[in-house]
């Protein structure tokens, strides 16, 4: 790892006082900035599109620091986090020192002021080590802090996104024990107050619920409307009638917590209302379409780290029959599907990462990152396993809690079913005459 990485705050301000020329250099991609490309100007549209893998400075930066600090302080507490099944609080304290929490928050509220892909290199980094140190700072990121970015007030903005970059986890609450993948088939309610709102209901999944003290919760408004009358709101723990009722136990990312939230006459204030009445569940499918990219970051890092894992040993470490294993043909062809197909799925995530920072259409093209990297995400944990043999298979390094963590993959923020019927939902729209 390179010995230049430090924490993120320290080196955004570093590059910050660079001059502008520094951040244009030849390593710069083009379509690693916000910009449209229809904004592009003369100049740019004149330069080649480099690969997909390359990165920009800041990119770089991301993806050097984040390595090195989970190597030196996430990897020594994986095993010790996921037999406990709890988040050491140390870790989270950590995370927001890196100013991992608060990626794409512009400076002036605290945050790091990154881009998208700058993230989504990040929650990779984190997986690579441990997936589910990674799925709370990709909640966190891509669906709590963008949902108050993109829809929040400027009041809302000014008093929630400092918090949420410098000390206050998130949880996102759409997920009901009836309603998984028709999630807009929820049950919970929200009737107006003479101050407010009263919210009446329960959630069920909800990730970072044990670490949060802001909670993103869809709730209907005006169940006459059907999903029309689904409306976003911010409620904090503290609340009167919120709580948090069960923990479940899980096959894998057993340190994120995923609980019960109940919510039993909750008021919330008129300001605690996210964006507009009624339009919940056009705000939950745009942040779920941007998390998806996400998670399938997650999938590739787990594959990548689980490949990296079993390379370590059958290469340097384990002989059979006078030789490394990884010496054998047989070995080696399975290691090198494997490698090439997590760089397959590395280039759909950067792939949609980048259209949806190039303001393009990238909904299928995250359905298609996350329904692949999630299953390749399987399949080379899973190989990466027999490729140790008995090694593999106890719970000692990370190669076992690779292949259990795999699996959230195809679960969470849409299954693969649901991913594969909006690839083809889009394609059979594209392709009808
Ligand atoms: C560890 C974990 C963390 C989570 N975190 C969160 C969170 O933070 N916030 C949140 O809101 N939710 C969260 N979830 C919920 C998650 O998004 C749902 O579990 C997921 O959407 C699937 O819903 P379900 O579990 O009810 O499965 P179901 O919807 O009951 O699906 C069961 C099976 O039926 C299939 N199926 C369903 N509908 C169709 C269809 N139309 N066509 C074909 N097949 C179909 C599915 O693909 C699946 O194979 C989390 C879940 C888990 C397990």
């Amino acid at each position: 790892m390179a010995p230049t990485a430090r924490p993120m705050r320290i080196l955004t301000r570093q590059l910050a006082k660079r001059p502008s020329s520094c951040l244009r250099g030849p390593r710069q991609r083009y379509l690693s900035t916000t910009t449209p490309r229809a904004n592009a100007n003369v100049l740019d549209s004149a330069i080649p599109p480099s690969p997909i893998s390359h990165m920009s400075e800041v990119e770089m930066m991301m993806a050097e620091s984040v390595s090195k600090f989970a190597q030196e302080t996430i990897l020594p507490k994986v095993r010790e986090m996921d037999e406990a099944e709890k988040m050491d609080p140390v870790i989270v304290e950590q995370l927001f020192e890196q100013g991992l929490m608060g990626i794409e928050i512009p400076e002036e509220y605290g945050g790091a002021g990154m881009n998208f892909t700058a993230g989504i290199v990040g929650i990779e980094e984190l997986a690579r080590v441990d997936p589910s140190v990674s799925v709370l700072v990709d909640v966190h990121n891509t669906l709590v802090n963008t949902a108050i970015l993109k829809y929040g007030t400027a009041e809302s903005k000014r008093k929630w996104l400092p918090k949420l970059a410098t000390e206050t986890v998130g949880s996102f609450c759409l997920s009901e024990p009836a309603s998984g993948s028709d999630a807009f088939a929820l049950r919970t309610r929200a009737e107006k107050t003479a101050d407010g709102y009263r919210i009446n209901g329960s959630k069920m999944w909800i990730t970072n619920s044990m670490e949060a003290d802001f909670f993103i919760v869809f709730a209907n408004l005006d169940p006459s409307k059907g999903y029309k009358g689904i409306t976003a709101f911010v409620v904090e723990k503290n609340t009167k009638g919120f709580s948090i009722s069960k923990k479940e136990k899980k096959l894998g990312i057993r340190a994120s917590s995923t609980c019960v939230v109940s919510f039993d006459d909750v008021d919330v204030p008129k300001d605690q209302l996210l964006g507009e009445e009624g339009q919940g569940y056009k705000y939950a499918i745009g942040l779920l379409n941007e998390g998806r990219i996400g998670i399938a970051a997650q999938m590739t890092g787990l594959a990548l780290g689980a490949w990296e894992n079993a390379a370590g040993y059958v290469w340097n470490d384990r002989k059979q029959f006078g030789q490394l294993v990884g010496e054998f043909q047989g070995m080696q062809h399975q290691m090198a599907q494997a490698y090439t197909e997590i760089s397959a799925a590395r280039a759909l995530v950067y792939n949609a990462a980048r259209k949806k920072e190039a303001g393009e259409n990238f909904v299928r093209d995250a359905a298609m990152a996350k329904l692949y990297s999630s299953q390749v995400a399987g399949r080379v944990s899973g190989s990466a396993i027999e490729w140790m043999g008995g090694m593999g298979f106890v719970r000692e390094g990370i190669a076992e809690k690779m292949f259990r963590d795999s699996k959230i993959g195809a679960i969470y923020e849409g299954t693969s079913n649901i991913q594969l019927q909006t690839i083809a939902k889009l394609l059979q729209k594209e392709y009808t005459r």
